[in-house]
């Protein structure tokens, strides 16, 4: 009889772990297929230039990016090993700038919330403009026009400009407009203005400036206004960014991770979109 409640309690109880477990893992699986990239459903669209030799940098940077190796081949042991060691300024290529880097009291590369780096993204063209005139600023009547076009740009989006300077990529001369070492005041290349800047930060309260040129200021400043403007507001910039062409003008969602540099003022950054087929 004891042995009989036993082996009954035992089916029982394994009936209920199976029921429990299966449960577990219908509710995980659903989960997880609601949470998956589905490459029926979306396409990834990768926003970051290759970090090597012909990297871009701003023309006062002391150094590239340098990526020296360590090690590449057989061992003694038998098997292959390759490590390299890299070093690079901050602000160079694709990258992040925090806001402390325009302003004293901003947060730095690895204070920005995570939740500011990644979310939906508008993409504003104005590649035509700066086709015809490499000097382009955005205006903020190009912010009130594609708002009237594609609805108004809600709070926490990410606004990325689109210039078609990637096209140039890496030629130094086409891309930043002068190419002489150590120095800086002879660029030209386009980005944003600082009227649309203040209406997209401060009115709009959107979580990120980005832009396919080198500065979210463009090239002719002096004064890095839209660096200025977003750093008071906490809202970080992305520069260098490329394949905004591959992106719609809204719909996208944008991930954009620097690597998490304590106290640093940027550094370079991955960038993927997600786009809805
Ligand atoms: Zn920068």
């Amino acid at each position: 009889m004891g042995s009989l409640l036993q082996s009954c309690d035992c089916v029982e109880v394994r009936a209920m772990k199976w029921m429990v477990g299966g449960l577990f893992l219908v509710t995980v699986g659903s989960l997880l297929a609601e949470q998956a990239l589905d490459p029926a459903a979306q396409r990834v669209v990768d926003l970051t230039h290759p970090f090597n030799a012909k990297t871009v940098y701003w023309p006062t940077a002391p150094s590239r990016f340098v990526l020296e190796q360590l090690a590449h081949g057989p061992t003694p042991e038998g098997y292959f090993y390759s490590a390299y060691s890299l070093s690079t300024p901050e602000h160079g290529g694709t990258h992040l700038d925090a806001p402390v880097h325009f302003a004293a009291d901003g947060r730095t590369a690895d204070e920005i919330p995570l939740q500011q780096l990644m979310g939906p993204a508008v993409v504003i063209d104005v590649s035509a403009r700066a086709g015809a005139d490499r000097d382009y600023r955005l205006s903020r009547e190009d912010v009130i026009a594609f708002e009237s076009r594609h609805g108004r740009i809600a709070p926490r989006t990410l606004v990325l400009l689109r210039t078609g300077w990637s096209r140039h990529w890496p030629d130094v001369k086409a891309y930043l407009g002068d190419d002489t070492p150590g120095d800086a005041s002879k660029l030209s290349f386009p980005s944003y203005g600082e009227d649309a800047a203040k209406l997209l930060v401060e009115e709009r309260d959107v979580s990120v400036l980005g832009v396919d040129t080198a500065s979210i200021d463009y090239g002719r400043s002096t004064d890095f206004r839209v660096h200025r403007v977003a750093a008071a507001r906490n809202v970080p910039g992305l520069e260098n960014l490329t394949n905004l062409d591959q992106l719609p003008a809204r719909g996208a969602t944008v991930i954009a991770l620097p690597m998490k540099i304590e106290g640093g003022s940027g550094g370079p950054l991955r960038a993927v979109a997600l786009v809805p087929r």
